[in-house]
């Protein structure tokens, strides 16, 4: 299991997955452009969830390097088959999220304001590493728990004392 991602475990991932893509290129005899080199590194240089806006910001103000948005669609959906990269569609917001191996983890999500929260769950980790399916080879899993965040839960409660209150002021 890997809990703890340290600088030389997150180099050895660059590396990896620069592998990866320079296997596929070559196989299928796609030019190797810079860009898709640049994005990739951009990608895994980003802390959990991102939008292609944000990736796009990194690119041009961090890396000096200017993509233009169909550009970044295109390679997402590359890397996306690859499954360098994971797109989720979160209430009201496409985002996307690097992952190599063991990044598998579940995502707490409050159906109220949206706040994505990411949790680590050993149990259910290992319930679905224990989990037997035909005829498919589980390679990680991405899980979404459904909720109410508490600071939404305050708010709702307080609303419900002030009607409650004026309920009792009109009676
Ligand atoms: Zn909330
Ligand atoms: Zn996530």
């Amino acid at each position: 299991m890997r809990f703890m991602k340290t600088t030389e475990n997150k180099d050895n991932v660059r590396q990896a997955v620069q592998r990866i893509l320079d296997g596929y290129l070559e196989m299928n005899n796609h030019r190797k452009t810079p860009e898709r080199y640049a994005i990739l590194k951009a990608v895994y240089s980003m802390e959990g969830h991102f939008t292609l806006e944000e990736l796009g910001a990194k690119l041009s103000e961090e890396y000096k390097f200017p993509v233009s948005r169909a550009t970044l669609y295109n390679t997402l959906n590359l890397f996306m088959e690859l499954r360098l990269v994971i797109r989720h569609r979160f209430q009201g917001s496409t985002k996307y999220e690097a992952c190599y191996e063991g990044d598998s983890h579940c995502h707490q999500i409050c159906t109220v304001c949206g706040k994505v929260t990411e949790v680590k769950s050993p149990e259910i980790a290992e319930a679905i590493s224990q989990l037997h399916m035909k005829r498919f080879r589980k390679d990680g899993f991405s899980l979404y728990i459904y909720g109410i965040c508490s600071t939404c839960q305050a708010v709702i409660t307080r609303r419900k004392k002030n009607k409650n209150q004026t309920r009792k002021i009109t009676e």
